[in-house]
């Protein structure tokens, strides 16, 4: 039996979805094939669940400094098991929500893998379907590096679904997955070590940033490994892992977790069935308007591999449907200016350019910069700051750059994102008045440029 749809899309996750359900609000007929869980990587393995756990691993502060207001909350006890039965919940709510979603807009689902048999047919829950567009947004999967005893590790995929939580833990990397996980670890009790190969973690955040976190994080127990190099992983009689470096470096632990990069899924799609290319690192090739080689053949989201954010791939899967079913409204999407959030503890936020890259991208920098306790730790002995950074070019005075480091920066750099994309200066920041007393106050009210 043979079926007709306009657009097939593959993978159910945030790009695939938002896709699917606006070229059928277009009044497309679509077809959306998923063999995994619906919502993808973002809502089963990824940000959401992850978040949920941040908040779960947060607490721990929270009653840190509960008896300077008074409480006494007596010796806080966690169950790893009850955090993970409760997040397994929400998610399987989300999991519904994803699929009336898609079953209200008219989007036929189908959950099984899907094969591309040529530039027009593909092959899903034993049928076979003619399409006039096929959209593959499969997204990625973690990858670990190929040393040996690497199966003994686990990566992001499985930290979500153990069983207990473990009283060691080694982290290896140095991207948002092994800083953020480093610290619910290290926030729900786990001695826990963050390994990385280079010499300081998160390539490519501000300087200030890195080192800001760096400092707070070994203020709050983490041991952090620079220079680490991992070669091989052995099981001890005794059950625990012994980690190697290249450096002859040993670490122990009851668990290894590979936060080592995430790898496009390209495997099984019948790719070889069209024209549609990958590039040297495993990701679809596309043009600027999602376009594989294959003119039928488009493809979005961390499967191409060039912004792997959620909000990317919504952004990508409107313009797709918009351009294939709404061209009057289709407008290409611009890459500048993505605010992103690394919800480490305490969180990252962070929109622009680094202080690093404005140099080098020729512009005269002046730099704002202030470290302060914030309001909350006032109470008690706590020493930690907030960090707050703006990079700005001192020829024309816009704002390139805003960067944090405390307690809900994702949420104040959101706002500020708004801010730089309407090519907000040092005047508009100085002229916006402050919420008082909010530590977001501090970037309309930094007034003296870092000296040098
Ligand atoms: P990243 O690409 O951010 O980081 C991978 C890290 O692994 C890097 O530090 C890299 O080191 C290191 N690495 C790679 N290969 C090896 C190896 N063979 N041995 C040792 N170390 C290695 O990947 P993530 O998996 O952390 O995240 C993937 C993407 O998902 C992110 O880039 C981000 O776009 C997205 N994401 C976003 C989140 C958010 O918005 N909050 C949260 C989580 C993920 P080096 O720097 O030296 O290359």
């Amino acid at each position: 039996m043979s079926r007709e749809v306009d657009l097939f899309v593959i993978g159910a996750g945030s790009g695939g979805v938002r896709a699917a359900r606006f070229a059928a609000g277009f009044g497309a007929r679509v077809a959306v094939a998923e063999s995994r869980y619906l919502g993808g990587t973002c809502v089963n393995v990824g940000c959401v669940p992850k978040k949920l756990l941040s908040y779960g691993a947060h607490f721990h502060e929270d009653f840190e400094l509960a008896p300077d207001y008074g409480w006494s909350p007596g010796k806080p006890g966690f169950d790893w098991p009850t955090l993970i039965a409760s997040k397994n919940r929400e998610i399987a709510r989300l999991n519904g929500i994803y699929r009336s979603l898609l079953l209200g807009s008219g989007v036929t689902l189908i959950e099984s893998h899907a094969r591309i048999l040529d530039p027009h047919t593909v092959e899903a829950g034993g049928e076979r379907w003619q399409a006039k567009h096929i959209l593959v947004a499969t997204g990625g999967w973690p990858q670990k590096p190929d040393i040996p005893g690497a199966d003994l590790g686990i990566t992001s995929n499985e930290a979500f679904f153990l069983p207990a939580l473990p009283r060691r833990v080694l982290v290896i990397g140095g991207g948002y997955i092994a800083v953020e996980f480093a610290s619910i670890f290290n926030g729900l009790g786990a001695d826990t070590t963050l390994a990385h190969r280079g010499d300081l973690f998160l390539r490519g955040f501000d300087q200030a940033v890195r080192e800001h976190l760096r400092d707070t994080l070994l203020a709050k127990g983490m041991k952090l490994e620079f220079g680490a190099e991992p070669v091989k992983i052995a099981k001890r009689s005794d059950g625990s892992l012994a980690t190697s470096f290249k450096d002859g470096r040993e670490i122990e632990s009851d668990c290894v977790f590979f936060a080592t990069g995430r790898r496009a899924m390209t495997e099984g799609l019948g790719l070889e069935n069209c024209a549609a290319k990958l590039d040297d690192k495993g990701h679809i090739q596309v043009d600027k308007q999602f376009v594989t080689a294959e003119p039928s053949v488009l493809a979005l989201g961390d499967v191409i591999g060039r912004v792997q954010l959620t909000p990317v791939a919504l952004a990508e899967g409107m313009a797709v449907a918009r351009r294939l079913f709404r061209p009057e409204e289709y407008r290409p999407i611009d890459y500048e200016l993505i605010p992103t959030a690394v919800f480490s503890l305490p969180n990252i936020g962070t929109v622009g350019l680094t202080e690093e890259a404005a140099r080098k991208a020729g512009h005269e920098v002046k730099v704002f910069e202030s470290r302060f306790r914030p309001m909350r730790l006032s109470l008690g002995p706590h020493s930690e700051k907030t960090l707050m950074k703006l990079v700005v070019d001192a020829a024309s005075d816009r704002v390139l750059g805003c960067h944090m480091v405390g307690p809900d920066a994702g949420e104040v750099i959101q706002g500020l994102a708004v801010a730089l994309r309407a090519g907000a200066t040092t005047r508009v920041f100085d002229e916006t008045l402050g919420i008082h007393p909010t530590a977001a106050e501090e970037f309309v009210t930094m007034r003296t440029p870092r000296a040098g």
